[in-house]
């Protein structure tokens, strides 16, 4: 049978897997890519003189812890300002394509007078940016208020714009004024929009952007598919295994019917055999019980006469005596035989002991019971047995009578065959009224 246990193990597991595969999802899925440090990333640090401004900066230190940096924003430039450009692609007009990811982490420390930091995605796409122009490259943006350090800061890539004033100043298509990350060509760390004067300290721990390899939307397809397969061959295994226990069964049923016909006929033949006379193949005794106690019912209850004819084979001794005992056998076989050929199929012929028999004929009045016998009598009388020649037989006939006593019934039939004995043999008498 099928392991009702194995299955709920199964299934209890394919929910946690699932539990898993839902609620980790994030964990399970997630891809990061290292914007920085790297020991060989060209960066810059910059001040605003391009602007006109006259704010400085300068690089504290480059390593794998980060990069620190210092600048002092001074006036000159209407909104000065100060910044660290890394340089992520190949070239200025080759970046990383990383719309597949979906967030930006940084670890940033900053100390100064302004309290925001702005961090720009730069964005090369021939279709607003030149090679010749550093600032045609778009501004894709996120600013947020540097407050002690805190681990870490995350934005996601919809959290970011495109400055306002890139816009204005390159002239941009609405069409192309939206974020744009498929050709990332620098990270730039830049002091916030309040533009305060005044020293700022900055380190650059780490930038990473973060992923995820697969989709929320295919993940939650793939675990469903998984469902769906473990459910079809779940019930693939369970229709194959119960098409082979029927077939078992079946198979099973059949032996055991089998069985029971062989026993059956097993047990019918030994219940003949108990009632049969193994010499003559007639009845025995127990075998005309049966026969008896149903004609004496059929008496009792509708008057149904019930006769017996009681037969001894005449001289028997002699028989034995000429010709031996195996010939004597011989003789009662073939009269066993002859009599059960030539009476109604209702008639029922038992070997009442040695050479002495009884006929039992239900529903048979004793002058019909002693017709019989006389045709009984003629057979015998006229039949050449082997080695022996002719035989002879005497008949006693009687009926049951009164409230209906098989012993006297008897009685009556052997009283009958000694007189049939006693008038000089083969001859037929019926027991008086
Ligand atoms: P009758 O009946 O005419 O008076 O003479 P009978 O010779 O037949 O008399 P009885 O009844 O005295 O003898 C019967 C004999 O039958 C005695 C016994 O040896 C023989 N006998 C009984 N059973 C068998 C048997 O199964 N096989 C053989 N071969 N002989 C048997
Ligand atoms: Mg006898
Ligand atoms: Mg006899």
């Amino acid at each position: 049978m099928f392991k009702t246990l194995r299955l709920e193990k199964t299934l209890l597991l394919l929910v946690l897997l699932t539990a898993v595969a839902m609620f980790g999802q994030n964990w399970l899925l997630r891809e990061s890519h290292v914007l920085a440090p790297a020991e060989d990333t060209p960066i810059r640090i910059y001040g605003d003189q391009i602007a006109g401004g006259n704010s400085q900066a300068e690089l504290l230190a480059k390593g794998p812890e980060g990069i620190s940096w210092r600048c002092n924003l001074l006036a000159g430039d209407p909104y000065p300002y100060c910044g660290l450009e890394i340089f992520l692609g190949e070239s200025r007009s080759r970046g990383l394509d990383m719309r597949d990811y979906k967030k930006v982490r940084l670890w940033l420390d900053y100390r100064g007078t302004n309290k925001s930091v702005r961090v720009f995605l730069r964005n090369f796409d021939r279709r607003y940016s030149s090679v010749n122009d550093n600032t045609s490259t778009k501004y894709n943006q996120v600013e947020f208020e540097a407050k002690s350090p805190q681990g870490y800061y995350e934005f996601a890539f919809d959290d970011f714009f495109v400055a306002n004033w890139w816009l204005r100043e390159h002239n941009i298509e609405p069409n192309l004024s939206h974020p744009q990350f498929d050709n990332l060509v620098s990270l730039e760390i830049q002091s916030g929009s309040s533009h305060l004067l005044g020293e700022q300290m900055f380190t650059l721990h780490r930038v990473e952007l973060v992923g995820q390899r697969i989709d929320t939307a295919d993940w939650y397809l793939a675990i469903i598919l998984v469902w769906g397969v473990v459910i079809v061959a779940f019930l693939l295994y369970r229709l194959i295994k119960m098409s082979a226990e029927l077939r078992e069964r079946k198979r099973r049923e059949l032996e055991l019917m089998e069985v029971n016909a062989l026993l059956d006929s097993r047990s019918r033949t030994l219940e003949t055999q108990a009632k049969t006379d193994s010499l003559t193949g007639a009845f025995n005794r127990k075998g005309i019980e049966e026969a008896i106690k149903h004609g004496l019912w059929e008496w009792r209850h509708s008057r149904k006469p019930l006769s017996i004819v009681m037969m001894d084979v005449d001289h028997f001794k002699r028989i034995n005596d000429d010709f031996g005992h195996a010939v004597g056998d011989e003789v009662l076989a073939g009269i066993s035989a002859l009599v059960k050929d030539n009476i109604r199929t209702t008639d029922l012929f038992a070997r009442w002991g040695g050479e002495e028999f009884v006929l039992v004929c239900r529903n048979t009045r004793s002058d019909y019971a002693e017709h019989i016998a006389q045709k009984l009598r003629t057979l015998i009388e006229q039949h050449e047995f082997a080695e022996v020649g002719r035989v002879s037989a005497s008949f006693g006939v009687a009926n049951l009578r009164g409230d209906g006593s098989i012993e006297a019934l008897f009685k009556a039939a052997d009283a009958a065959l000694y007189t049939a004995k006693e008038r000089g043999r083969n001859r037929v008498e019926v027991a008086p009224r």
